[in-house]
């Protein structure tokens, strides 16, 4: 049977336990932490449709603390539909420590993931994420083009507006 230990007392309780039976504690905390951490286990799953999914789930819910496995994700897989999710995911979490390997997807990706790429990095800001955006002006696909575009015209809005 697989247990959840009390945060607080440490007694073990059977899973989906709401509260811990001895000190009452609430355990929904301990359920959601495991949740998130199956998550993040599932972006290495060999079934190819498990990774994006749980990439996508992770950017819906802007799990911060999924933001260094998505970036290995992003460094290290060569699967099309993850690089996609886990590229996404980056960009809504927001997260500046995801700049590095998005503005590598950004000049060095298949089509999709430097389109998604130049959205996330949009969302991200910062200098270093226009000089990015600036250079995939010159991509050789016209939708990755576009796409930089709107996130530079996005940024500069966002500028004018706190100035
Ligand atoms: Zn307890």
């Amino acid at each position: 049977m697989i247990t959840v230990y009390c945060p607080h007392c440490y007694t073990a309780n059977p899973e989906n336990s709401e509260a811990c039976a001895q000190c009452g504690c609430s355990l929904q905390h301990e359920e959601e932490k495991r949740f998130v951490e199956k998550l993040i286990w599932a972006l290495k799953h060999p079934e190819p449709t498990v990774g994006p999914r749980a990439a996508w789930v992770l950017g819906e819910r802007r799990e911060a603390q999924a933001v260094d496995a998505l970036i290995t994700t992003v460094e290290s897989s060569e699967e099309m539909a993850l690089l996609e999710e886990a590229v996404v995911a980056l960009g809504k979490i927001a997260d500046p420590r995801a700049v590095p390997c998005l503005e590598q997807s950004l000049r060095q990706s298949y089509l999709s993931v430097r389109q998604r790429a130049a959205w996330a990095l949009g969302r991200i800001g910062g200098p270093a994420v226009i000089d990015a955006l600036k250079l995939a002006l010159e991509d050789p696909n016209q939708t990755v083009r576009e796409a930089a575009l709107e996130s530079l015209s996005n940024l500069s809005h966002r500028a004018g507006r706190s100035s």
